[in-house]
């Protein structure tokens, strides 16, 4: 939602990046401000992961030009835990597995770690547990996620709901969220986008990597912004997404000839 007294979280200028020497990120603009909803969409292989990797810190990739600053810092001198701690969450596209590390403590560890860098107290397993707890049932997680091995044999669908709850514990100011549509069924989808909604607020803000429009029937996005070929070739409104899935992709390259040509 769009709010008056809102303040910019990410300033992204001529963002340019290489890996292996191609260069795949072409001069990304994007401002994003508190309380925001953007979803970033584009054809497969436009750089939408490349962009969500590269603000997360990801060292395979070299940034060649441009400026990242979120909460007025330099984010590109910032190792990817220095990141996270200041409060961006990545989402990945494709979960790890951690076999032999449970989940419960793997999550605590997490927001323990949070915690400390807010300079809050640490919760012990017991006061753990009921937090851990009470946000699963606000997203309709099993319990049983607690015992289990960190995503080993987790389904798709179970994997993204993972990533929410560890984004809900992590209560971040920049969540980014890669393709957490792909592989889930309806009902996943619907438990997935409310956990998303709920922790949405004026304070922080949420980047939706999306290829397709489905998941934008369940989080409205404030902004939908098009990707082609390493750069925003287009912004719009919520609308955007939807003439996107009525005209395709190619849609954009005949309604912006200039840029698609550059
Ligand atoms: P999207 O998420 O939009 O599908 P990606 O960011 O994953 O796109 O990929 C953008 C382009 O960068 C693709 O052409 C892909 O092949 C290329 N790419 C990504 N990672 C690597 C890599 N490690 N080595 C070489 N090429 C890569
Ligand atoms: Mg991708």
């Amino acid at each position: 939602m769009i709010y008056q007294e809102s303040k910019i979280l990410l300033e992204v200028c001529g963002l340019c990046a290489t890996v292996n020497g191609i260069e795949i990120l072409k001069g990304i603009n994007l401002t994003i401000r508190s309380g925001e909803i953007h979803a970033i969409m584009g054809t497969n292989g436009s750089g939408k992961s490349t962009f969500a990797k590269v603000l997360a810190g990801h060292t395979a990739y070299k940034i060649t030009g441009g400026t990242v600053t979120f909460e007025g810092k330099n984010l590109l001198d910032l190792a990817p835990e220095e990141r996270a701690r200041t409060g961006i969450f990545l989402g990945f596209q494709y979960p790890i597995e951690i076999p032999g590390v449970a989940n419960n403590q793997f999550l605590r560890l997490a927001y323990n770690t949070a915690q400390v860098q807010r300079n809050k107290d640490e919760l012990d397993p017991l006061e753990f547990d009921d937090l851990v707890r009470e946000k699963m049932k606000l997203l309709e997680i099993n319990p049983d996620f607690l015992s289990r091995s960190v995503n080993e044999n987790f389904s798709g669908g179970e994997k993204k709901r993972n990533e929410i709850l560890q984004m809900a514990l992590l209560d971040p100011k920049l969540a980014i969220l890669d393709e957490t549509d792909s592989g889930l069924d309806i009902d996943a989808l619907r438990i997935v986008a409310n956990g998303v909604n709920q922790l949405a607020n004026k304070d922080n803000a949420t980047i939706l990597v999306t290829h397709y429009q489905r998941m934008l029937n369940y989080i409205v996005p404030d902004f939908v912004h098009v990707m082609e070929s390493g750069r925003i070739v287009k912004t719009g409104g919520k609308e955007l997404a939807f003439d996107l899935e009525k005209h395709g992709y190619d849609w954009v390259n005949i309604e912006q000839p200039a840029i698609a040509g550059t």
